[in-house]
């Protein structure tokens, strides 16, 4: 029979071609639909095929958690991406950058002599919280905003600070707070790609985490990986991901190595140019609406030299971070969600709900919608001033 149209939300009728005009534009996830197209272009060398009895054995089986092959690709794409300096650094695989995060707290807050305190700098992504507070036990709980404890006369305290840069979800780079011998940092540099920001120079710090999600744009294969300068620190890391999953998937690995592959053909330069010219395109068209604006203003990214581009070059951040400029506008979500706009409010990062989050990573269509009611949104706004 003929095949059943699945109409995305804002679509309707017998072959998905209706615009429903109340359609919501929906900002709110960071899900990097961008680059659909560009993986569109590369079907075919991207696409992987999996025999029934193809890898069937645990991962730990050959005595390696990891691929080797898949390793090499992606040390190899950061040379590329001139991002992160990977020599002489373990390699570890996580389900999704996610689980990286609490397997580095883990490591991180081993046998020290009093709990350790986890902090980010607001704004901050989330998750940090969220995670640390599921997972909480005597060795680590979160204590909320780094900057809190840059002047704390309390020097004994252990704190692991996340340091994400370029931060989510203002787009800044970033460096940590704090610092001390009791200090460690989580470096979160799942961003730190020339999609999303200027590369200043290749990063090198003790723990740094990466994702397929923001690299390629799988989110949903659930891999990411860490580089970790302190064998103990790797080692422990390890063994939380071998308590929690044994290992990770192989499918995800098989499909992530195809991937890898398809980025390296020619000189590898081609994803990179993509997301850069989508991503800094889309903060184009923004900037321009928003400069209409009093009401409404985003964030200040200044122009910088990128190592990858060998020159100046200007923001493409992943999202934009809004502030409602007038008085009575504490709550700008809400100020957004009667545009039908719907964004993540400031108070999820641990700041004032005078600000809220706009993801640019989705499709087309979804970055489309959001201009056209945004615009609308600004424009009556000038009419009725
Ligand atoms: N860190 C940051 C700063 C993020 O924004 C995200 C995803 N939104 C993640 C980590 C987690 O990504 P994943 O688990 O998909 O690798």
């Amino acid at each position: 029979g003929k095949p059943v149209c699945e109409c995305n939300t804002c679509y309707g009728g017998p072959d998905c071609s209706l615009f429903s005009p109340d359609c919501a534009a929906d900002a709110l996830r960071g899900d990097p639909l961008f680059l659909e197209p560009f993986w569109m272009q590369h079907a075919a060398s991207s696409a992987v095929v999996v025999a029934g009895w193809h890898r069937m054995s645990y991962t730990f089986s050959d005595d390696s958690y990891i691929s080797q092959e898949l390793e090499t690709h992606i040390r190899r794409a950061h040379a590329v991406a001139r991002n992160a300096i990977t020599k002489g650094k373990y390699f570890i695989f996580g389900g999704g950058s996610t689980q990286l995060l609490a397997a580095a707290v883990y490591a991180l807050s081993m046998n020290l002599s009093s709990t350790a305190k986890v902090v980010a700098a607001a704004p901050a992504y989330p998750l940090y919280k969220t995670q640390t507070d599921f997972f909480q036990n005597t060795r680590f709980e979160y204590d909320g905003d780094a900057s809190l404890f840059k002047n704390s006369s309390d020097t004994t305290a252990n704190l692991i600070e996340f340091v994400t840069s370029p931060n989510n979800p203002d787009g800044n780079l970033r460096e940590a707070v704090l610092q001390g011998p009791k200090v460690r940092a989580i470096y979160d540099h799942v961003y730190y790609w020339p999609h999303f920001t200027a590369i200043p120079a290749p990063a090198n710090e003790d723990v740094m985490i990466f994702t397929m999600s923001k690299f390629t744009g799988h989110a949903g294969s659930r891999l990411g990986w860490a580089f970790v300068k302190d064998e103990d620190v790797y080692q422990k890391m390890q063994s939380y991901i071998e308590a929690a999953e044994i290992g990770i998937s192989r499918e995800a690995q098989l499909r992530a190595l195809k991937l890898m592959k398809a980025i390296l053909q020619a000189d590898g330069r081609e994803i990179f140019e993509y997301a850069y010219k989508k991503m800094s395109y889309r903060w184009r068209k923004l900037s321009d609406i928003l400069v209409l604006s009093e009401r409404f203003s985003i964030q200040e990214i200044p122009p910088l030299f990128c190592n990858f581009f060998e020159r100046v070059r200007g923001p493409s951040p992943a999202y934009a971070w809004l502030k409602c400029e007038r008085e009575n506008d504490t709550n700008c979500n809400q100020v957004l969600r009667a545009a039908n706009i719907i964004g993540r409010a400031g108070s999820a990062f641990n700041v004032e709900d005078r600000y809220a989050r706009l993801s640019l990573l989705k499709t087309d269509d979804d970055f489309n919608l959001l201009l056209l009611r945004l615009g609308k949104l600004i424009s009556e706004d000038i009419y009725t001033i």
